[in-house]
């Protein structure tokens, strides 16, 4: 039986760890706090919440709810943390933080089978007798940054996410927007919002007086480089975003003939098409803020966002062309990425995917063959989703239920619907887990 190495002890390393190692193999789990930190993390303690002490919304209305009851089922030891140090938080499930990551690091530092050396793993480790998961974060360090750089290539590998909000089709309304590609080229892949003179000009105001999340002091350099936030190209002038993201030209509304005074493009974002980000609107609003502001666009007023607009340093890969949805290199069997790293984003879905790449990790140390989880668990929906997007376009993704397959039968109800869709997880996750997790466990 082989060994696994894993690199870093954060959300995602913790959880692969303890999967790992619950099924009887050795880890050697490397961490290279309190050696050296990243700009955020304070402590030495594993599995540090870095801002926020939200694993946000609780329920199974909700998909990340969804994913922490999966993850429950599956004997996480985040899920297990959490739980116990649970503090009120309505409908969120926030914690204490400093007992949730005391807990984990207690857990895995107890643990017989797992080793911690503290130490910054420079190469990706290629030992014969390991499988080996990089899960060394978003803050991922320097040296390593550049060993993942030369495995992947320049052009797969990024250090900063700029994303735009992405929103759920069935939330945009189709009687204000329209199909459509710039001077009729092509199919109409587009989805446009036109505004008229007196909409923009609301709209510009809003946002050039909306409120911005704080930039961190390490992110600050990137921030005025190169890639703009939509509210600074508006501060630039009133009219500059009409020769930018709102250029209306070529874009004829159908049901008028004429051109409107400004259009917002929405752009097709998964293989699924249930998806849509806006085009060039990458932004450093506050959450709230996005959903005020960007609500103003007609046919948004009722948008669904499945992830907001982020702007922030971020190490990850892309994942469409570099990884298997077992979470495995496309080239190397044994080496397997977990965390944001893989192009997941949030705490929890960071820790949802450690537990996948631990699963995995444990089944190619014993010489079994890996596992797929199916496309209607959340676990599942977001392996496909960050191993099948488009590659070109590909973005850090929060879990949510546009990446799930629809149901067959028509609901109208949206909370009926994310009901079923979620019961429908469970009862694929509990067959799954019956049949084939256990299957393979016992050979
Ligand atoms: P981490 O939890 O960062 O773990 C990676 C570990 O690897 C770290 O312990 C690090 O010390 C270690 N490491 C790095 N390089 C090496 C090396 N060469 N050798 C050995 N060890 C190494 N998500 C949310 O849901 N809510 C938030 O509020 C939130 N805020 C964020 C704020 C910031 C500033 C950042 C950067 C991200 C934030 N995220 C947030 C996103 C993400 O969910 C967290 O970063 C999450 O911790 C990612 O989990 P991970 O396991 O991939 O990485």
């Amino acid at each position: 039986m082989k060994k696994v190495i894993i690199v870093g002890a954060g959300m995602a390393g913790s959880e692969a760890a303890w999967q790992v190692a619950n099924r009887g193999i050795k880890v050697d789990l490397y961490e290279m706090r309190p050696v050296k930190s990243t700009p955020a993390h304070k402590t030495d303690k594993f599995a540090e919440l870095v801002c926020s002490n939200s694993l946000r919304g609780a329920g199974l209305e909700n998909a990340v709810g969804l994913l922490k009851e999966e993850m429950r089922r599956l004997k996480s030891l985040i899920m297990e943390s959490a739980d116990i140090n649970r503090v009120p938080a309505g409908g969120a499930l926030a914690v204490d933080r400093e007992g949730f990551s005391q807990y984990i690091t207690d857990k895995v530092k107890n643990h017989p089978n797992i080793t911690v050396i503290n130490e910054e793993i420079a190469q990706i480790p290629t030992e014969e007798d390991a499988i080996t998961i990089i899960a060394s974060g978003p803050l991922t360090s320097e040296v390593l940054a550049k060993s993942i750089k030369e495995l992947t290539g320049q052009e797969y590998f990024y250090f900063y996410d700029a994303a735009a909000p992405l929103i759920a089709k069935e939330s945009i309304d189709m009687s204000k927007a329209y199909r459509a590609s710039r001077y009729g080229k092509g199919t109409a892949d587009y989805i446009n919002c036109a505004m008229d003179k007196e909409q923009y000009e609301h709209f510009w105001h809003e946002l050039v007086n909306a409120e911005m999340a704080p930039i961190k002091e390490f992110e600050k350099a990137k921030f005025f480089e190169g890639c703009m936030p939509v509210e600074e190209m508006a501060r630039r002038g009133e009219d500059t975003l009409l020769f930018g993201p709102l250029k209306p030209v070529g874009l004829e509304d159908p049901r008028t003939g004429k051109r409107p005074y400004a259009v917002v493009q929405l752009r097709q974002d998964n293989v699924a098409d249930s998806l849509y980000n806006i085009v060039g609107f990458q932004t450093h609003l506050k959450w709230p803020e996005q959903k005020r502001v960007f609500g103003l666009i007609p046919g948004l007023e009722n948008a669904e966002f499945v992830r907001y607009g982020v702007m922030h340093r971020n190490t990850f890969i892309n994942s469409p062309e570099l990884l298997r949805p077992t979470l495995q290199f496309y080239n190397r069997d044994d080496l397997l990425f977990a965390g944001q790293m893989t192009g997941v984003e949030g705490y929890v879905e960071s820790a949802a995917s450690g537990l996948v790449a631990g699963i995995n990790a444990a089944y190619l140390a014993k010489g079994q063959e890996p596992v797929i989880f199916p496309k209607e668990t959340a676990h599942g929906s977001m392996c496909n989703y960050i191993t099948s997007a488009v590659a070109k376009h590909f973005q850090p993704m929060n879990a949510n239920f546009g990446l799930m397959p629809p149901l067959e039968e028509r609901i109208r109800d949206k909370k009926l619907k994310k009901q079923k869709i979620a019961q429908r997880a469970l009862e694929f996750l509990d067959k799954f887990s019956a049949d084939v997790l256990k299957i393979n466990e016992e050979n």
